[in-house]
């Protein structure tokens, strides 16, 4: 079984959640599995060492899961990205639109330096729009962009194309 079919096989269809029409991804039966999220942590830390990051940034929630052991495997720091309001220190703010309204998340602005190169992590890159908010937030932080990498793209909703500018030359890796 190869580590893309191992991973597919633990990701399960919720019809209508969290809204009717819409078919979530739901990633707790791969999370549940060690020798799925073993690999899908190993598959991911070793982009970061390819693609030379020094950190992994983790988006607010799931993100959080994937990028945290992600950035021990490879010997990086992690950091968060939160929903506004989260975080206790000094932060830069970026708001950014959903489908109804706009959401604003948010970095501790020290967590980062001009000589980070930065891996963002999570699990679904849907429209988007949070992946691109927290490339604006380390662009304005002063460090470079290293990548995006995702468990999966929802492709028909074309996120890669609203992170083209973010990412400039930088990858974006959907396993
Ligand atoms: P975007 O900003 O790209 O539209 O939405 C991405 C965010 O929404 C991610 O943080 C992701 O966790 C969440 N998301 C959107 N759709 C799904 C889905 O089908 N499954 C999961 N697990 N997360 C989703």
């Amino acid at each position: 079984e190869s580590t893309r079919e191992l991973l597919l096989s633990r990701i399960r269809d919720i019809p209508d959640y969290p809204k009717p029409g819409v078919l979530f991804k739901d990633i707790t039966p791969l999370l549940a599995d060690p020798a799925a999220f073993a690999a899908l942590t190993d598959t991911l830390a070793e982009l970061c060492v390819r693609h030379g990051a020094t950190k992994v940034v983790g988006l607010e929630a799931r993100g959080f899961i994937l990028a945290a052991p992600v950035a021990v495997r490879a010997g990086l720091g992690f950091v968060p990205v939160r929903k506004a309001g989260k975080l206790p220190g000094a932060t830069l703010s970026q708001a950014y639109e959903l489908e109804y309204g706009t959401a604003e998340i948010e970095i501790h602005a020290g967590d980062l330096s001009a000589d980070d190169r930065i891996m963002v992590i999570d699990d679904v890159l849907a429209t988007g729009g949070t992946a691109e908010a927290s490339l604006e937030l380390i662009r304005r932080a002063g460090a470079e962009v290293a990548g995006v990498a995702v468990l999966m793209e929802l492709g028909f909703l074309d996120g890669r194309a609203r992170l083209e500018q973010g990412l400039a030359d930088a990858p974006l890796e959907a396993l």
